[in-house]
């Protein structure tokens, strides 16, 4: 996924953060400026980029964020097109699944030319996979690292799904933006 991908370098950055009643924040408070989207969540920051990209490893957080918000191509970040079914989407399936209505997933879709390169180079997809034409993909939440509020003694939660409207948001490092799918209609699968 070379446009969505995480390259060489851009690993996380080891910053200070600091939670209190408002929330977490990187104690720079430049760097918590930069790093908050438009709806004031707080996003992973990574070194720059040093190299190509690194497939299998997670998407890089702001270009995950911004081919999820705006429906771009996970592999060429360009608008994926729909038919009277939808727009096209892969996800990693090792088995197959009775439904896949109503299913989160934290992958952009894919366009139909990138497709094949696509489930041919990303180890998540060769180990199974799912092609599916969907209608529609409400944002429904983000991924990312929720740290306990103050008075709290449980260790920060990496990999936590926290929905839109939750108040967890303020305690959340995110990684990426999550799509609920519906209306999916399957064109191929692969379990290998
Ligand atoms: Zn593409």
């Amino acid at each position: 996924m070379t446009y969505a991908a995480r390259r060489a370098g851009e690993t996380p950055l080891p910053l200070a953060i600091a939670v209190d009643g408002d929330g977490v924040r990187y104690t720079d408070a430049f760097l918590d400026a930069v790093m908050r989207d438009i709806d004031g969540i707080l996003w992973q920051a990574t070194g720059p980029a040093a190299g190509p990209p690194v497939h299998g490893d997670p998407l890089h957080p702001g270009r995950q964020r911004d081919a999820m918000e705006h429906l771009w191509c996970a592999e060429c970040g360009r608008p994926p097109g729909r038919n009277d079914d939808g727009m096209p989407w892969a996800l990693a399936a090792p088995t197959p699944e009775h439904t896949w209505e109503g299913v989160n997933t934290e992958v952009p879709p894919i366009c139909e030319t990138c497709l094949g390169r696509v489930t041919a180079a990303c180890p998540s997809l060769r180990a199974g996979h799912v092609v599916l034409r969907v209608r529609e993909a409400p944002l429904v939440g983000y991924r990312g690292t929720l740290h306990p509020r103050p008075g709290q003694t449980s260790q920060p939660k990496a990999d936590t799904f926290v929905p839109l409207i939750s108040d967890d948001c303020r305690y959340l490092i995110a990684i990426s933006l999550v799509r609920q799918l519906f209306g999916c209609t399957v064109i191929t699968s692969h379990y290998p």
